[in-house]
């Protein structure tokens, strides 16, 4: 059995957390193959070495005097080193490091520093070899990642190793450019590493117990989601539930690869599965909770507009046009209602309204604001029924008004709009429906 082991941030700030992650992976000899982040936050009001490295070299790209931002930064792994009792030395990294920055490397290259030096120190704590993902984690000219080549690369040079330490968030341009994934890469990279070993699982360790059911700033103590399909996941992040990176789902989700969250803080718990299909019912007919604040609705009204072809064509055009995507979009007979995210539209609305006018020739067009949109998420929804009955009734009881239901036809959730200031109630009520 393979398991590629991938710690963020915040289980890698010190030289405590340091501490847990190699007694983790130590514990278990399928774990071979360990993803690193930058060391992160050691509390609240501390600052991301990645931060700290994006700041640091937006000072030398002005030809600034960065070398105190610099000396923070080294200061940062010193003391792991130091609390660690590890013999290495930084010293010649550093220097390599002033210089390029002085010579204006890039800011990808400077944020990836992050992650490398990182991935020296944990390879050096466990005896690992290391492994410059500079080297094996390709881009293409435009950008985007080479899936291809990097499999070929990564795997061909891990294939031969026992163990090994590949650091996150970056790769190179094949000309060895540095380039880095969004923020939070480093999720990608352990993905693209258990594809390329084959792994039986994808461990992402963390500083929470898995995914939960609701908001925990909303709901609270929520319950741990023990599994979730890729599908509900990928319904609850659109909807803001986050904790994984989005696009670490794809290289592990096509090689049939399952990924465990775990806590780095509490290994002992199981955390979330997250899998492509199971048989295992979930603990509630509903998987999850998430919803978002923030959307306006246009509702346009026009007699007869059931028999009119191409009107629901030409309303979507006026947003089209003004590049503006729609989340969701009710009907009625004689109305149609499109969602939009409040902050895009306003900027845009008196053009988009003259758009409607102009192409749709409607009867009325009603502007609704404030909304918040919330996403009851659960594969039982299908065997169950009377979900949307107890969602109902649940905000019925709590005093909240329903101002649009959509259930997508998968029947894998029901999005329930609702007004903002009522969005912290209706997500307590609705988990309180189902979760006991
Ligand atoms: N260190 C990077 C960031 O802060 C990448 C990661 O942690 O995944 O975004």
């Amino acid at each position: 059995m393979i398991k590629v082991v991938k710690f963020g941030g915040s289980s890698l700030a010190s030289a405590e957390q340091f501490h847990k992650v190699k007694d983790i992976i130590l514990s278990d000899p399928d774990r071979r193959f360990v993803v690193p982040s930058a060391p992160g936050k050691r509390d609240s009001s501390d600052t991301k070495v990645t931060d700290m490295l994006y700041h640091c070299y937006s000072i030398a790209e002005e030809n600034g005097d960065f070398s105190e931002a610099l000396a923070q930064i080294r200061a940062r792994y010193q003391e792991i080193i130091d609390g660690l009792s590890l013999t290495v030395s930084l010293d010649g990294e550093f220097e390599t490091i002033r210089e390029n920055f002085a010579a204006h490397a890039g800011r990808d290259y400077a944020a990836s520093r992050g992650e490398y030096l990182n991935g020296i120190l944990i390879a050096n704590y466990l005896g690992f070899e290391f492994i410059d993902s500079a080297r094996y984690i390709r881009f293409l000219e435009d950008g985007t990642f080479d899936a291809k080549t990097t499999q070929d690369l990564l795997s061909e040079v891990l294939k031969n190793l026992d163990n090994a330490v590949i650091p996150g968030f970056y790769g190179a341009y094949a000309d060895g450019r540095v380039k880095t994934f969004s923020r939070g890469g480093s999720d990608i990279t352990g993905s693209i590493v258990a594809r390329a070993v084959h792994a039986n699982l994808y461990e992402n360790w963390t500083d929470v117990s898995g995914f939960l059911v609701a908001d925990p700033h909303i709901v609270d103590n929520p319950r741990v989601i023990e599994t979730i399909t890729y599908r509900e996941l990928r319904e609850l992040s659109y909807m803001g539930a986050g904790v994984l990176h989005e696009d670490a789902i794809f290289p592990v989700r096509t090689a049939g690869i399952p990924i465990n969250i775990k806590n780095t803080n509490r290994p002992e718990d199981e955390g979330t599965f997250i899998v492509e299909n199971t048989s295992r019912k979930p603990a509630f007919t509903i998987t999850g909770i998430a919803g978002k604040k923030g959307f306006t609705a246009i509702n346009i009204e026009k007699d007869m507009m059931n028999s009119e072809i191409g009107f629901g064509r030409k309303a979507l055009q006026a947003f089209e046009d003004n590049g503006i995507s729609f989340e969701h979009m009710p009907s009625g007979i004689d109305t149609l209602s499109v969602f939009v995210h409040q902050h895009e539209f306003e900027e845009k609305e008196q053009a988009i309204l003259a758009e409607i006018h102009k192409l749709c020739n409607p009867d009325y067009i009603d502007i609704a604001t404030d909304l918040a949109l919330i996403a009851v998420v659960g594969r039982g929804m299908k065997s169950n029924h009377g979900t949307a009955a107890k969602i109902f009734r649940a905000l019925d009881n709590a005093g909240v008004n329903i101002r649009m239901i959509d259930q997508g036809s998968s029947e894998l959730n029901i999005i329930i709009g609702v007004a903002s200031k009522d969005f912290e109630t209706a997500v307590n009520a609705i988990y309180k429906a189902f979760v006991q």
